[in-house]
């Protein structure tokens, strides 16, 4: 029986190492971030049940952490791949982490004497971490990293583990896997605001992303659960949601609809309006993409709460002495409308992960014009890939919900399985 390497440990590549595993086979689950994990545990809560999103992906995390057959390996990506189906060796470089990790018990007292703060990417921005740190509040493994492009070598850090577990220096270090088989699972990346400055995200504090919400509104956050004005830290009276950021968009080359922005719009401002009754929020949206189970009744239940839903997509974000001013014409009604929002969410788009063609191009599969993952066929071989042994999953290949993700993750598991019990 052959091994099984699994490349990428967001939700898509955890339930595919704990199905094969679970089926006996040993996997080698690489990622390339310090933490397993990937954006689900950003989340807050998912939807359409109000699930909090930890409570459902940290058993998996912690499953995955003592499973006698898997071994993880972070800070790692795969540089090149030989051989075929049955008999691949898969070369994986690991990159520093400057922590020994057979020592380190995660502690965090090397955290609590660092004095350099940084943006935290985990937090997108909002808070700051140390330049050593934990990657998430529930990482696995559930240890530090030191960031040695913000480290000034004050040395306080060393000087307080006692476990002597801090390295000044490490180099790069290659490992060789033999694997029957390969499932890919390097999910997504948010779209880059950049490209649509006219929302103003960056150059106007209290323009956020749907990310940005996401760990504002979660009570482990850098807020503390507090949705607020960034400009002043107050509640906002006005929260306004801008749909398909990113998505559906001809003009920046993104014609796909990202598929999962409409429900987390409506999941937060639905939170939003829970925690802050008086608090008015609207949505403004191209159409409302309300297709998975129970998704129909989730959008009723937000407009039953009182959330406004507006048939218009506002060209920019402008400002005057009061604040911002967003005007949209609701075509539902013709209507136009001036409104000034204390918070606008933008709800980002969602594209390939950072590195997919060159992952592709090392793994010897072709990428679509999107730039996701080419399967071998959309509707009947979605997780199988023209090279035998190499499955993918999840929104490696389209966007897609976690459910639809979970599910793709065992049926690539299923196939990676049959190749590794025939070696
Ligand atoms: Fe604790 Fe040392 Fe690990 Fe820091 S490096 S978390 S001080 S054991
Ligand atoms: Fe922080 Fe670097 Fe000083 Fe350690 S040596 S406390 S990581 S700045």
């Amino acid at each position: 029986m052959g091994d099984v390497v699994v490349i990428g440990a967001g939700i898509a590549g955890i339930q595919a190492a704990l199905d094969l595993a679970n089926h006996g086979i040993f996997v080698h689950l690489i990622e390339r971030e310090p933490s397993i994990g990937g954006h689900m545990a950003q989340l807050d809560k998912t939807f359409p049940t109000n699930d909090c999103s930890m409570c459902i992906l940290s058993p998996k995390m912690a499953e995955v952490a003592h499973h006698k057959n898997i071994r993880i390996y972070t800070c790692a990506q795969v540089e090149a791949i030989e051989g075929t189906v049955g008999n691949f060796t898969v070369m994986v470089k690991k990159h520093p982490r400057y922590i020994d990790e057979s020592l380190c018990n995660g502690c965090g007292d090397c955290i609590q004497v660092c004095p350099v703060e940084v943006y935290n990417r985990f937090d997108a921005g909002i808070g700051v971490r140390r330049a050593i740190y934990k990657p998430q509040p529930q990482s696995v493994p559930d240890i530090v990293i030191k960031d040695a492009d913000h480290c000034i070598e004050c040395g306080l850090c060393y000087d307080i583990c006692g476990l002597d577990a801090i390295k000044e220096k490490e180099e790069d270090t290659t490992i060789r896997i033999p694997a029957a088989s390969i499932v890919v699972t390097t999910g997504y990346t948010v779209f880059d605001t950049c490209k649509k400055a006219q929302f103003g995200h960056l150059a106007l504090p209290d323009v956020i992303t749907s990310i940005e919400l996401e760990r504002m509104i979660n009570a482990s956050g850098p807020t503390g659960g507090r949705v607020m004005q960034l400009s002043n830290g107050a509640t906002p009276g006005s929260v306004l949601f801008i749909q398909c950021v990113g998505s559906r968009d001809m003009s920046i080359d993104r014609p796909y609809c990202s598929c999962v922005c409409c429900m987390q719009a409506i999941k937060n401002a639905m939170l939003i309006k829970e925690k802050y009754p008086e608090t008015e929020v609207s949505i403004c949206y191209i159409d409302i993409r309300a297709y998975g189970k129970g998704y129909e009744e989730y959008f009723e239940r937000a407009k039953s709460m009182g959330i406004r839903f507006l048939h218009g997509m506002p060209s920019d974000v402008l400002t005057d002495r009061e604040g911002m001013i967003v005007q949209v014409e609701d075509t539902e009604n013709g209507e136009v409308l001036v409104l000034h929002p204390d918070l606008v969410v933008l709800s980002v788009g969602i594209g390939p992960a950072d590195g997919t063609i060159k992952i592709a191009e090392r793994l010897g599969i072709p990428v679509e014009k999107t730039g996701f993952i080419k399967p071998v066929h959309d509707a009947v071989k979605t997780v199988a890939t023209i090279r035998p042994g190499i499955y993918v999953a999840g929104t490696t290949t389209a966007p897609k919900d976690i459910p639809d993700t979970v599910a793709q993750a065992g049926s690539a598991a299923m196939l990676a399985f049959i190749d590794a019990i025939r070696t």
